[in-house]
């Protein structure tokens, strides 16, 4: 119970907190030092979204190990991408007694009755690469500039098409793909992206023949790669009886998988028909894989690693009393509040430097790749 009590005090007044912290001489960078304090036998619960992809196994993973070292105990639970189940899942970590507890969310706007418990029981929450929407019970986020995770999309058609540079004038054909409606992240990568295409959407030299180029029109429920090869085969069918795809944005490399499925299930892939841009996020195995063999043509990397690190000194200060390290206090406003964020950068990757960026730093291993 100290562990909450020094946890809602921090958050209570972290403003007074630090200054007092700054007068004591004592750092309030992030609590890096570890085990420090009473938080040393604390529980910290963390949910995942789903175990269908790649990149959350390993958060799951790297944030129970950044909490490990530093002497915490962890319980790690995945949602299914069910919605109801992580609301359970939650709740009965609260009723188990966790000490503080990291989520990246299903539906960004499912948690609030929970996350009320969780503030009834004095639990700081910590909100996991998605922002949680509409409750005051999130006290803080830390993700990756998602904007910018667009626009490094958005940027990289441009560059292979010879828009930006200006080598080339279009009209170029492009759909577009957005990610789950209920990820608070898709509106950030969609209006990233966009804020780079519009302007040649605008001046014709991108044309989206399916018409299709509104968020609610292009959202892919769950980020399911299935349900986005649906889509792709049917504006295949509806739009391109003639003339030819030459980009596809796609805000997640799953997505991109069923995209460029149906791309080849429509003769796309040969010299005569090549497949158009397509663009990724994740640096997942499969879609390094496809950019080696020059099918997807670029994923946007985050280092999730650094995430898991970044979750973990959040909650090591919040129960320690101290303040978190935040690079961002305006961004992330969540209709109820502006939560305080630290945000890691996102890096393109294609098949210039994949193995720089994600084999030599070791992200994924040479040998996954063969
Ligand atoms: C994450 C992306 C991920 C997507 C699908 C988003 O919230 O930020 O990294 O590709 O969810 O899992």
């Amino acid at each position: 119970m100290r562990t909450r009590r020094a946890a809602l005090s921090a958050i209570a007044s972290s403003a007074a907190l630090a200054l007092s912290l700054t007068a004591c001489g004592q750092s309030s960078d992030g609590g890096s030092e570890a085990g420090s304090g009473d938080a040393k036998d604390a529980t910290i619960g963390i949910s995942m979204p789903t175990k269908s992809s790649e990149r959350w196994i390993a958060d799951g993973a790297n944030v129970v190990k950044n909490l490990e070292a530093k002497g915490f105990k962890t319980k790690l639970v995945f949602g299914e991408d069910e919605p109801d189940q992580q609301v359970s899942q939650i709740e009965n970590m609260i009723t188990q007694g966790v000490d503080a507890l990291i989520v990246a969310a299903i539906d960004n706007k499912s948690l609030n009755n929970v996350l009320q418990q969780a503030a009834d029981a004095k639990i700081p929450v910590i909100s996991y690469d998605r922002l949680i929407l509409g409750t005051k019970n999130v006290d803080y986020y830390a993700s990756f500039d998602n904007e910018k995770v667009g626009e490094l999309q958005g940027n990289y058609i441009l560059e292979k098409l010879g828009l930006a540079d200006g080598s080339k004038k279009g009209p170029f054909n492009i759909e577009l793909f957005a990610g789950s409606n209920d990820d608070n992240n898709t509106r950030y990568f969609f209006g990233g992206a966009m804020k780079v295409l519009q302007p040649y959407i605008d001046k014709k030299q991108l044309v989206v023949k399916s018409g299709q180029t509104e968020l609610t029109q292009v959202t892919t429920l769950r980020w399911d790669g299935a349900t986005a090869q649906r889509r792709m085969d049917d504006i295949l069918t509806a739009s391109y009886k003639s003339g030819k795809v030459d980009a596809v944005l796609s805000p997640y490399d799953g997505i991109s998988i069923g995209i460029i499925s149906a791309l080849k299930s429509d003769g796309y892939g040969s010299a005569s028909k090549p497949l158009p841009v397509v663009t990724g996020q994740d640096a997942e195995v499969a879609s390094v894989k496809s950019i080696i063999a020059d099918e997807q043509s670029m994923t946007v990397y985050k280092d999730t690693r650094e995430l898991a690190k970044v979750a973990a000194n959040m909650v090591d200060a919040a129960l320690n009393g101290k303040t978190p390290e935040t690079n961002d206090t305006k961004t992330y406003d969540n209709g109820s509040k502006v939560v305080p964020a630290y945000l890691l950068t996102p890096v393109s990757v294609d098949k210039s430097n994949y193995q720089k960026v994600v084999v030599d730093s070791g992200y994924i291993k040479a040998s996954d790749l063969n």
